[in-house]
Order: C-alpha cells, then sequence, then structure tokens
C-alpha cells in the first residue's frame, strides 16, 4: 500500500482553543468551586478569560498560519491576559509546543507528540513540580504518556487522542488523595487533601477538547 498521497489526521489548532474556551466556560463554575476549596476562587475566571482572549488573538491573525505559529500567538496571549499560575504556566506550555512543532504544516500525531512533550516540560522546568505535587502535572503527564505510547504501537491519531484524554482525567482524579506540595494550595498542608486539583481539572478538559479538533486524513 503506498502512502505517499495520504494525508495524516491532525489537530486543528484554531478549533482546538474553541472547543477549548468552550469547555472551560462550561465547567467554569466547578473550576472556581474546586479552586475556593484549596485556593483562592478564580480558576474558573482565569481559564475562561485566557481562552476567550486566545480565540480573539487567532480571529485577528490572517489564515493560513502553521499550527506552530498557532501555538505561539495562544501561549503569549495566556501569558498576557491570565494573572493566576496558570497563565504562565499553560502560556508556556503552548508557546514551548508551538517552538517544537516548528514550521509543520499540520498538527499530525508525530508534531502533537512531540508538542506536548515540550509542553510538560516547558510547565515543569517554570514549575517545578513533579508527578504527585498535586498540580495540573498530574493531569498532563500521563496523557503525554499515554498519547506517545499509543502512537508508537500504532494506534490511530484520534484513539490516542481518546486514551490521552482518558489517562488526563484519571490523573485529574488521582489528585483527590494527594497533599498540594506547589502553589497556592501547599499553604492549606493537609487540609488540601481530599480536593481535586483545579488546574489538573482543566488540564483534562483541554485534552479532551483536542478529540473535537481532529481534520481527518485520506
Ligand atoms: P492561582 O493559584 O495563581 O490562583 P489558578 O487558580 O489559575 O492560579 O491555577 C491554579 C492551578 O495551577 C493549580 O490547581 C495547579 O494545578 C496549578 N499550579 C500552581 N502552581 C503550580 C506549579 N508550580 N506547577 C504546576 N502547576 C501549578
Ligand atoms: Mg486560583
Amino acid at each position: 500500500m503506498s502512502t505517499e498521497t495520504t494525508v495524516a489526521t491532525a489537530v486543528d489548532v484554531s478549533e482546538w482553543m474553541r472547543a477549548i474556551a468552550a469547555a472551560v466556560e462550561e465547567e467554569a463554575g466547578h473550576l472556581t468551586q474546586l479552586d475556593s476549596a484549596i485556593g483562592d476562587g478564580d480558576h474558573g475566571v482565569n481559564m475562561t478569560r485566557g481562552f476567550r482572549a486566545v480565540n480573539e488573538a487567532l480571529a485577528a491573525q490572517d489564515g493560513g498560519q502553521p499550527p506552530g505559529k498557532l501555538l505561539i500567538t495562544a501561549g503569549k496571549t495566556l501569558v498576557s491576559t491570565v494573572g493566576g499560575a496558570s497563565g504562565p504556566l499553560w502560556g508556556t506550555a503552548l508557546r514551548r509546543a508551538g517552538r517544537a512543532v516548528g514550521d509543520a504544516p499540520r498538527l499530525d500525531g508525530a508534531a502533537l507528540a512531540a508538542g506536548l512533550e515540550a509542553a510538560l516540560a516547558g510547565v515543569v522546568e517554570l514549575g517545578a513540580a513533579e508527578a504527585g505535587d498535586k498540580t495540573m502535572v498530574d493531569a498532563l503527564e500521563p496523557a503525554v504518556r499515554a498519547l506517545g505510547e499509543r502512537l508508537e504501537a500504532g494506534d490511530e491519531l484520534p484513539a490516542a487522542v481518546e486514551a490521552a484524554a482518558a489517562a488526563a482525567d484519571e490523573g485529574a482524579r488521582s489528585t483527590v488523595p494527594m497533599q498540594a506540595r506547589k502553589g497556592r494550595a501547599s499553604y492549606l498542608g493537609e487540609r488540601s487533601i481530599g480536593h481535586q486539583d483545579p488546574g489538573a481539572t482543566s488540564t483534562a478538559l483541554i485534552l479532551a477538547a483536542l478529540s473535537r479538533a481532529l481534520i481527518p486524513g485520506d
């Protein structure tokens, strides 16, 4: 079978950002409720404001930008519009993802895997959180691992993305019994135990949104 003319399934970055904005807006109340329990109650507002601004920034750009450029614009927009920790963290994540994707014309499985690996590295570098610290890393790390493993095993992108979203969701739920060791929630010490981390929860929404932004190949 010739694969020379085959176009792989890929992620439409603008569509991904729209799907994230819709999801965080719909879940803003829940995210704020989670952040009220172990933080300052602004996570739903932060994420909604940030991703709305991302969509405005992308809509204002000329069409035809490659996915890497769109991700960099999205990341810069988050850094400049979100005051909370999640702004610089997701902003860095998306900028790093964009740089890793480079000039690739499509965000196919390999580009997405490289992008999300770089995103995770950027978050860890900036926030210094490790798995088990009760942060967004507890959702992002298993998602990146699942995506890479599934693609390596030969799965198509939609199945790999679904596995990544499931791993992120499981990772977010795994934060409930953890004691926070990074971010605002760490100030609570043992009182942070028993609550799901808001940033891990929104990270699961961001990964789930990928499946609504797939452009079929042929
Ligand atoms: P803030 O804590 O400044 O109010 P947000 O409420 O928007 O910011 O985001 C809080 C989330 O940010 C936390 O639930 C956690 O997942 C994430 N977070 C905070 N600090 C770190 C860190 N050092 N590394 C990774 N994630 C972090
Ligand atoms: Mg907060």
